[in-house]
């Protein structure tokens, strides 16, 4: 019963938080359907005492149609002291967290400039709710984080707060500290004087990546080499307290990157770098700048250091990062495709059979209690489930279980590097049915619905044929799947389907 109650309290209380933010993604606002975002430029001053922000921000926003109204978001946090539309002053309102400007704009740019300041919300228990963390490292140093995964860029800065629709041409982040604080970014350091670091990416990025985080760091650097043979560079943005730990989490990265070349194609970033900063909680896959906080825990997978969380945060380079769903409701493409990848470090380095425990270890822990694809138009927090991680995986486990490795690795390769389904275009459910049912030569529909859209089982038939025989069927998928059936004389493959009792095999005795 206490356990019961502490529960329901724990329940409440982070119902209570998630009110705190508004939603990230959903049903695209009509005012924002008009408006394509090609580039953010944000210049911030941190006031780490104050726990505050006050600068500016630009939206570069191609309108595809004359406009009345220009709609950013932006949490009420924050007080909005003067919008300027093209260097002319324009009016607007903030409240419900949305910045509502007015005025009279022809097709075409528009750069959106909001001078702004306030306290942006608070984390209660980063990464699993979102908001500013202000702490110290165990020298005392100002130790700063942001997350910002369910409630998108408004979190600090104006900004279309969809995922459908990246800045294709980048960001500019500018972050004012006071000096001898190190600020890491996403993209390249353009320029540190005195406590001002000027990041700049020129690739797409989702909103809830474009962060930064403050605190007393080193900078331990090596290069990588590509599968393609690009020199990037990683860099560990680390605790001074923890350098000497730098050069074994990169060379555990680098291996890392290895095995995710080989399955999901180039690294995504060969431009900019292979980023980690240590941050005070877990992890969050932002790109080019991972957050680390595992605190360099290791197991062991072929008898090396492995850093599970680490490996899985640094596969949302590809899923999450490049292959984007453009609505929430696909989430376990991020997730699940990204549970993936992390069993086939295991595949690698210890084969099939450990690779395959990786699943009966899971697969019990799959609640099933909604569907992984809720519908359409569903925003961060109502797409997050459990499951999106363990059933997402063991769905990709299937789906190559039945293609065959032959089909299966490169049609997902393919999925990670088709420019029709990554970078600044976005995917969906249907693209990934699409593609893999072209690759397989039919239509995979029926297990795509399965899996992913309900909470059904597959379920097989088993009857007695006569007095000798035992015969097996599907009983609710329409499609033919290879199913190993294990029996007195061993184990063999049969096709079964759903439509007769094809399959007989001698009863045991
Ligand atoms: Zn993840």
């Amino acid at each position: 019963m206490r356990k019961y109650l502490l529960f329901i309290l724990l329940v409440s209380a982070a119902a209570g938080l998630r009110a705190q933010a508004p939603a990230y993604g959903g049903k695209l606002k009509p005012e924002q359907v008009n408006m394509d975002i090609r580039h953010y430029t944000i210049d911030l001053a941190l006031n780490i005492p104050d726990r505050s922000l006050s600068g500016y921000a630009i939206a570069d926003v191609r309108l595809k149609e004359p406009a009345s109204v220009l709609l950013l978001d932006l949490m009420d946090s924050f007080a909005v002291a003067a919008v300027t539309v093209n260097g002319r002053v324009a009016g607007f309102t903030h409240d419900h967290h949305e910045l509502r400007i007015t005025g009279s704009w022809q097709a075409g740019q528009a750069a959106v400039k909001v001078v702004y300041s306030g306290r942006p919300m608070i984390a209660k228990r980063p990464p699993w709710d979102d908001g500013f963390t202000f702490t110290k490292d165990s020298t005392g140093h100002p130790w700063v984080a942001v997350t910002a995964e369910g409630t998108g860029g408004k979190l600090y800065f104006p900004c279309k707060d969809h995922p459908s629709d990246e800045p294709d041409e980048g960001v500019d982040l500018t972050i004012r500290v006071p000096a001898g604080l190190v600020v890491a970014g996403p993209g390249l350091l353009v320029d540190n004087k005195k406590g001002v670091y000027h990041w700049r990416t020129t690739y797409p990025i989702n909103n809830y990546s474009i962060v930064f985080n403050v605190g007393d760091y080193a900078v331990v650097s090596r290069d990588y080499v590509t599968v393609s043979g690009h020199k990037v560079p990683m860099q560990f943005y680390v605790l001074k307290e923890h350098q000497d730990r730098a050069a074994h989490q990169l060379d555990m990265l680098a291996h890392m990157a290895q095995i995710k070349e080989k399955y999901f194609g180039e690294y995504p970033w060969v431009k900019e770098k292979i980023g980690l900063v240590e941050t005070p909680h877990l992890g969050m896959e932002h790109q080019t700048m991972n957050a680390y906080g595992n605190k360099f825990r290791y197991t062991a997978i072929g008898g090396q250091d492995f850093d599970g969380l680490m490996n899985h945060e640094f596969g949302h380079e590809w899923w999450g990062n490049k292959v984007t769903a453009g609505d929430w409701a696909d989430y376990w493409i991020h997730e699940g495709i990204g549970t993936f990848g992390d069993a086939l470090y295991t595949l690698d380095m210890e084969g099939e059979a450990a690779y395959e425990k990786i699943f009966q270890r899971d697969v019990p822990r799959i609640r099933n209690n909604k569907p992984i694809v809720l519908g359409k138009d569903i925003a961060e927090e109502d797409a997050y489930h459990p499951d999106i991680y363990p059933k997402g995986a063991f769905f990709m486990h299937t789906l190559r279980y039945i293609l065959g490795d032959s089909i299966f690795f490169p049609t997902l390769k393919h999925l990670s590097t088709d420019s029709n389904t990554t970078y600044a275009n976005t995917t969906s459910t249907e693209d990934v049915q699409r593609l893999f049912s072209g690759a397989a030569g039919r239509d995979l529909s029926p297990l795509f619905h399965l899996f992913l859209y309900t909470t059904d089982k597959l379920e097989v038939g088993v009857r007695l044929q006569d007095s000798t025989h035992w015969q097996v069927k599907l009983l609710n998928i329409d499609m033919s799947l290879p199913m190993e059936v294990m029996t007195s004389g061993g184990t063999s493959t049969k096709v079964l389907d759903k439509k007769e009792w094809l399959w007989s095999a001698k009863r045991c005795r």
